[in-house]
């Protein structure tokens, strides 16, 4: 990439997304504290401000704080990814009406290049307004905006954003002062900057680096020998050098994504299956290297949104999984299966993706469920996909891969608190009550 092409980034963050999920159709769940908890109702997954300001803390079991919810009536609900997914998706689609450069980074993050887009708005903060008015007017969810001349800038002026008031919920950076950046700069932790995590921030406090204006201030040159060229470059970017393109595939902890363009424009299920197919065998692969296992899974579609001479598509959905899994085979049926209920024939596809969702740790105990594999089967598995991860990582990629074998029933998770599938299941709509 050109660095020394002048960059910017919008990164749109939906505030507290799953709770803001909810509330969207419970109106009820409003200004009122509200978890959501993971697979088989296990930790808090998601938690409204209420219950953050409560002091509970992200992956806490809910079995914990049953006492502190009784006591603060805290509403508890199972976790939506079916919801979650869909409403990902419409979020999505309204951020490309405004910029045909974009990123899914996340369930509820997107990069956005606003490179060439000035002589379209008055400023960039106005352009991060009318976001947050479309995205809560259209789709029903609270998003954030942060606009800078780095990826890493961007999600530190959203950080910025969320938390200060006076900001209203966008925050233009680059539009700030020298001053006015250096002084919020000061006030943020430096664990807060993206890719910061807990080992190096500890490291960079040894050496009494604290604040983001810190890290800032260092030489590039110093830290890439204390830490090496991935953080060099993060410092890169606090000054303003984009070294992070949109493109690049970003490291996901919660999600992780598998998405290209094709070679040519496709028209057939078949070869878009097939595409789509060797995504999902990339997305399995790192789903083992991190040691996770994933229970929900997302596939999109889209056209070529710049062939103005062609009709446009594109859509998503997700498909849950009976019980958390890492066997490509499992997760292959269900993009399949959800490719086949999203493609439409007659457009020209231009590209595709899976997301992997509701991941958890290998190692962490699961709860039997009842129709559950037998514990050989899991390890037939589990000796199965790590002899074709060898293989494939001393032959090279894809030299062994696997056909498309048939789809396993379904059943669904243990989610006894759940909330309806308002948005993807005709029998689950939401009801509007006339007096
Ligand atoms: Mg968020």
């Amino acid at each position: 990439m050109n660095t020394s092409e002048k960059q910017l980034f919008a990164l749109v963050d939906v505030n507290n997304m799953y709770v803001s999920c909810e509330r969207a159709f419970n109106p009820r769940l409003q200004n009122i504290p509200v978890v959501v908890l993971s697979n088989n109702d296990g930790c808090v997954v998601a938690r409204s401000n209420e219950v953050k300001a409560l002091g509970v803390k992200m992956g806490v079991p809910w079995f914990q704080i049953k006492d502190l919810a009784k006591q603060h009536n805290i509403i508890a609900l199972s976790s939506n990814y079916t919801l979650y997914g869909d409403m990902s998706n419409r979020v999505m689609t309204e951020l490309r009406e405004y910029s045909p450069h974009i990123e899914v980074y996340s369930i509820d993050e997107s990069f956005l290049s606003l490179n060439g887009l000035n002589g379209l708005w008055n400023s960039f903060t106005t352009l991060g307004q009318d976001i947050r008015t479309t995205i809560s007017r259209n789709v029903g969810l609270p998003v954030c905006v942060g606009i800078a001349s780095s990826k890493t800038l961007s999600k530190l002026a959203n950080h910025i954003a969320k938390k200060r008031i006076e900001f209203n919920s966008v925050c233009e950076l680059s539009a700030l002062s020298t001053n006015h950046i250096e002084a919020l700069f000061q006030s943020i932790d430096v664990s807060e900057v993206w890719g910061v995590g807990r080992k190096i921030s500890e490291q960079l406090r040894s050496m009494n680096i604290n604040s983001v204006a810190e890290l800032k201030a260092c030489s590039s040159k110093n830290i890439r020998s204390h830490f090496g060229v991935v953080m060099e470059r993060t410092v890169d970017e606090l000054n303003g050098i984009s070294c992070l393109s949109l493109e690049e595939v970003s490291k996901a902890k919660q999600q992780i994504i598998v998405s290209r363009s094709f070679g040519k424009l496709l028209l057939t299920i078949d070869e878009i299956a097939e595409a789509t197919a060797s995504y999902m065998t990339r997305a399995a692969e790192k789903l083992r290297i991190q040691k996770s296992l994933c229970q929900s899974v997302y596939v999109f579609i889209q056209t070529n949104p710049f062939r103005g001479q062609d009709k446009q598509y594109s859509n998503g959905c997700v498909v849950p999984l009976i019980e958390p899994t890492n066997d490509t085979r499992i997760l292959l049926d269900a993009a399949l299966k959800g490719l086949t209920q999203i493609y439409r024939a007659g457009y020209w596809y231009k590209k595709s993706g899976v997301m992997l969702m509701a991941l958890s740790s290998e190692n962490q105990q699961r709860q039997i469920s009842l129709f559950q594999t037998s514990t050989t089967d899991t390890v037939k598995s589990n000796n199965l996909m790590s002899a074709i991860d060898k293989l494939n990582s001393i032959y090279g990629r894809d030299t062994l891969v696997i056909g498309r074998s048939g789809v396993d029933k379904q059943w669904s998770m243990k989610a006894e608190l759940v909330s309806p599938r308002y948005t993807t299941n005709w029998n689950e709509l939401p009801i509007a009550l006339a007096n």
